[in-house]
């Protein structure tokens, strides 16, 4: 009788063959390279990538799953199981340069794509099975629904491709939504030029807190030490107004309207502010 799978663990495991060949594909592995796979299930992604030559570097969560894969490890030397929490485990134990190929458990996907793009120089590249939603909002550009602070974050250090839409039917059991192949190959420098980038990630994070509100009004809300030198003006809304003009954004355009380098422009008008003044 087959195991029951864990619905809270996004246990969707993907059956259709096609679309395990083309995420091996996509990740275009060298024989005897290392790779990360992420919620290693039943082992279906894992054999493929062992099949194209990977040292295959597995972590699962799930308890129930683990003596089958204690199995696979003794049969194939290099499959190296890790059994834990993708979100806890200590990175810095792993080999230092490795390819991330995962069909990644949903509810936990953006929280593990967050956390891994900001150690660009270990995985400079990256295939990944993820909700169609996610998928979208890697790959948007400025003035749709899924554009936001997850794209502007991934978006500075990776090139973000979405591949292929997959249907439901292609796990077991189906997710209710559609998911997607996207791949994130490390761009060779930053997406754009800044002095502090994290004040240009907070930066986007308030731009983005109300999607209604204007940039100006949503910008208010950055802690007022940002801006050093605000004392010039007489309120903290006519000091950033000063700035986006220093930026030449139109204070009453919205964050999903901006592209990387006009977020870029206000971080440095910004750094000027408060060293300029
Ligand atoms: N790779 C398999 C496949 O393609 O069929 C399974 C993919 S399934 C979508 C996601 C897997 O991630 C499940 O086996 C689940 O138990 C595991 N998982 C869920 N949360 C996890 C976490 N925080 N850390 C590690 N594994 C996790």
């Amino acid at each position: 009788m087959a195991r029951r799978t864990r619905p809270k663990l996004g246990q969707h495991f993907l059956h259709e063959k096609r679309y395990l060949a083309q995420i091996v594909d996509l990740a275009d592995i060298t024989p005897g390279e290392d790779v990360l796979e992420i919620g290693v299930g039943e082992g279906a992604l894992t054999r493929r990538l062992l099949a194209a030559g990977a040292k295959v570097f597995g972590i699962e969560i799930d308890d129930a799953l683990i003596p089958a894969l204690k199995k696979m490890e003794d049969e194939h030397a290099r499959f190296h199981l890790i059994h834990g929490d993708a979100l806890e485990i200590d990175y810095t134990a792993l080999p230092e340069k490795m390819k991330l190929v995962a069909n990644l458990p949903y509810q936990v996907a953006s929280a593990i794509i967050s956390q891994l793009t900001e150690k660009v120089e270990h995985f400079p590249l990256m295939v990944l099975m993820v909700q169609r939603e996610v998928g979208e909002r890697l790959c948007a550009g400025p003035g749709v629904k899924d554009y936001g602070s997850l794209t502007l974050w991934v978006g500075y250090r990776y090139q973000s491709r979405l591949c292929q839409v997959v249907p439901p039917g292609a796990f077991r059991p189906p997710p209710k939504v559609d998911s997607a192949i996207v791949h994130l190959e490390a761009r060779g420098k930053p997406q754009v030029e800044v002095g502090d980038e994290g004040l240009y990630f907070r930066i986007i994070q308030a731009g983005f807190a109300h999607r209604r509100k204007t940039l100006l009004n949503n910008l208010k809300s950055l802690n007022p030490s940002e801006l050093k030198g605000k004392e010039f003006f007489s309120s903290k809304t006519e000091a950033f107004r000063n700035l986006l003009e220093r930026a030449d954004i139109d204070p009453g355009r919205r964050a999903e309207t901006l592209d990387a380098q006009e977020f870029a422009r206000i971080a440095r008008a910004v750094e000027s502010l408060m060293g300029g003044m």
